[in-house]
């Protein structure tokens, strides 16, 4: 099918990031769907609309942005071509995932003998053909639009003879994800001499046990506990023991409180991988070790991350480690985080245990790290707790195939939910018939809970059925009804609209107003004294200077000294094509500084809808005269939702102050735009911002500009 080829292909050259459950990720394909009613308009789509935004979306990715990661490249090159000429030989190089051609070039550059290049994604080798003819290297190096491991070599095969230097970038955040493992082993059968050089040479994945809580949050649904810290709803025990997700939850572990987590290991290398074609590459591994707890704790998951070494004397060195273990960070710096090269196509991952293990520190313990072509999972043993086998983790409960890790965490985020809950508790009583909009929440049987005399949940996804039927089990409600549709017979009767504002299907904020489009289709026939919560919404924006963010989107023009304009114009002509400028990311990996004052750009009273709102503003970026000047280079829109008075903000949880770093709602996504350049902006300047919301047709527009006099 047309989607799963691009998928595929775009996955491996883009790096999107994973959006770590199968629902999200098809989420990527069907963007153009009506975000409020959730049905797809496929016909207002260019043909290619799929393929084009997932190039807008993904393809000014840092990677090559990421000079560290060039310039390593680069050297270690260098050195293994001057290796082969000092020994009285040819370079021929072989340049396995050439993408742009850049490694290519410089090869070239480097003055190698032959450069063979290939590229498994063909849109991306055409693009590379033009970027070798304007670098004016067209004729120094073969390009093979094909994968590395359909190549062949003889008199009419792709290359004439084996190459004896191998170059090649194919690795995503767990190290082996993009088909490493049969990608070399094919070339050392095939495509190189014996006695070759290898960019990079080695690498070694490592990883550390350690308990966070946070981080458990993305996992395991907890019981759901109200203000008092009574619990209102069990979490089913088989959701509890679930072994959860398979799929790697990459994450910018840098940025994680370093209050979040304690350590529980030193940092225990677990996998060395030896791409030098002098020892086999095993295509499946499970390797035990012993190590010793340093610290007493609750073991819930390791961080991984890996270190690549670039030449064969290990003088060069690319690491992935987080700052607290990365051997450049300034750990005596305020913002140790900030001291270590930044890179989003490359992250850590975390990998949570099947169960977890309470240790004690100074015991030792056996960890079980598993691989096979793609991925890898850990188990952790002692004495008392030994598996039977070591099978990849699957999901046997449901939860981790019907909810993305993001929805998962804002379940269980706590300073929500328990405002939620208390409003409810005032509002529910024995009368109360409950209508609860949202099925991928638990707030409707927590109602039920609360002793109303009736709920219905609407829900359409069978999965998200699956999971309300076992927390009703569970919990033994008798009083709720799930229901695929909302019949006038319902509607007459309820005294109570809830709905918690964040549907699991829903990536950008305003996908949320499902809720007041559904709200709008059945106002005339529900009760007049009805209570609705929540009762509104406010829709924010605000001018910020990101700190990296904007690397995955801003044009690279030249790399080390290489003309990537012809990248560049396939990325914009396909931005505009797919209209993909305003993104959800979850900003709280991603630090930016308030550049301006937050503005309300819409206001939504949930008890007097209105059939549209439109709006169209232009703000001062500040409120006061002054000389100070802004750098803006991006913005970021949030909603916040108002229950029982109380706001729900699922973007800053602090009033965010002009020129200081913002704190974002960890649990969910917050709405981007990113700028192609930074602008100075002083306190004459303006943004504008025009939104325009539908809600009989079910349409939501976002417009947002910089006005600048950019003399
Ligand atoms: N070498 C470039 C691009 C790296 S991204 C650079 O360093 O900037 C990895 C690229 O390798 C992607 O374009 C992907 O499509 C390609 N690729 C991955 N495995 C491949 C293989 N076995 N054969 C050919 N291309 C491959
Ligand atoms: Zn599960």
């Amino acid at each position: 099918m047309f989607f799963d080829f691009h998928s595929i292909h775009l996955r491996l050259f883009f790096r999107v990031r994973s959006f770590s459950q199968s629902e999200d990720r098809m989420q990527v394909f069907t963007q153009k769907k009506n975000p409020i009613t959730g049905s797809t308009e496929w016909d207002v789509q260019h043909e290619d609309y799929d393929y084009h935004q997932e190039i807008a979306r993904s393809a000014f990715a840092d990677m090559l942005h990421d000079t560290e990661r060039n310039k390593k490249y680069y050297r270690a090159l260098q050195l293994a071509i001057e290796r082969m000429h000092k020994d009285g030989r040819k370079a021929n190089v072989l340049d396995i995932g050439t993408g742009t051609g850049l490694l290519s070039i410089m090869a070239a550059r480097c003055g190698a003998d032959s450069i063979t290049a290939c590229e498994a994604f063909k849109p991306m080798a055409e693009c590379c053909a033009k970027i070798l003819a304007c670098n004016g290297v067209a004729d120094k190096i073969t390009l093979i639009p094909k994968r590395s491991t359909e190549m062949t070599v003889g008199e009419n095969g792709d290359m004439k003879e084996k190459a004896n230097i191998l170059v090649t970038e194919v690795f995503d955040t767990e190290l082996i994800g993009e088909g490493a493992l049969s990608t070399f082993s094919h070339a050392h059968k095939y495509l190189l001499e014996k006695d070759c050089i290898v960019v990079p040479d080695s690498a070694v994945i490592y990883v550390q046990v350690v308990e966070c809580p946070t981080m458990q949050k993305w996992n395991k649904l907890n019981d759901l506990a109200d203000e008092e810290l009574e619990n209102v709803l069990r979490t089913p025990q088989k959701m509890k023991d679930c072994a959860g997700s398979a799929a790697v939850h990459d994450i910018q572990l840098s940025q994680l409180p370093r209050q979040a987590f304690r350590e529980l290991s030193e940092q225990i290398p677990v996998f060395y991988y030896d791409w030098s074609g002098r020892t086999p590459i095993d295509m499946k591994r499970t390797v035990k070790q012993q190590f010793a707890v340093t610290n007493t704790g609750r073991a819930q998951m390791v961080f991984m991350w890996w270190e690549l070494n670039m030449d064969t004397e290990g003088k060069i060195c690319l690491s992935c480690a987080p700052w607290w273990t990365h051997t450049d960070a300034d750990v005596a710096s305020e913002r140790p985080q900030d001291t270590i090269p930044w890179r989003d196509h490359w992250m850590q991952a975390v990998y949570y245990f099947p169960q977890e293990l309470t240790l004690k520190k100074d015991t030792e313990v056996t960890l079980i790290s598993c691989q096979d072509e793609y991925s890898l999972w850990f188990y952790l043993e002692d004495e008392k707790s030994k598996y039977k086998n070591y099978k990849r983790p699957i999901c046997e409960c449901g939860v981790h195939m019907a909810l993305s890790r993001t929805h998962v965490s804002y379940l269980n985020d706590g300073r929500r939910s328990k405002k939620f809950l208390s409003q409810l508790r005032q509002e529910i009583g024995k009368e109360s018939v409950v209508l609860d909009l949202n099925g991928s929440s638990f707030m409707g049987l927590a109602a039920a809970k609360f002793g109303a005399k009736q709920v219905y949940i609407y829900e359409t996804l069978n999965l998200n059925v699956g999971i309300l039927i076992d927390y009703i089990n569970e919990n033994s409600l008798n009083n709720v009804t799930i229901v695929p549709n909302i019949d006038d017979s319902i509607v007459t009767q309820v005294t109570n609209v809830i709905s918690d504002p964040n549907f699991s299907n829903a990536l950008l904020p305003w996908e949320n107003l499902k809720m007041a489009y559904i709200l709008y289709k059945y106002n005339s026939k529900l009760r007049s004294d009805v209570s609705i919560t929540p009762e509104g919404c406010e829709l924010w924006g605000m001018p910020v200077e990101f700190q990296d963010l904007h690397k995955i989107r801003i044009p690279l023009d030249k790399c080390e000294g290489i003309d990537m304009t012809t990248f560049d114009n396939l990325v914009e002509s396909s931005r505009i094509i797919s209209d993909a400028d305003i993104e959800p990311q979850p900003l709280w990996e991603y630090p930016c500084k308030s550049r301006g004052l937050p503005r309300k750009l819409l206001e939504i009273d949930m008890r007097v809808l209105q059939p549209t709102y439109a709006t169209n503003d232009i703000h001062p970026i500040l409120d006061t005269d002054c000389d100070e000047v802004q750098s803006i280079n991006g913005f970021v829109l949030w909603m916040s939702w108002t229950v029982g008075g109380k706001q729900i903000s699922a973007g800053p949880q602090e009033w965010p102050a002009v020129g200081e770093r913002v704190q974002w709602d960890m649990h969910t996504r917050q709405a981007v735009k990113i700028l192609k350049k930074a602008h100075e902006a002083g306190s004459t300047d303006t943004w504008s911002s025009q939104i325009a919301c539908d809600l009989e047709k079910g349409q939501f527009n976002v417009d947002i500009k910089l006005n600048i006099n950019d003399q």
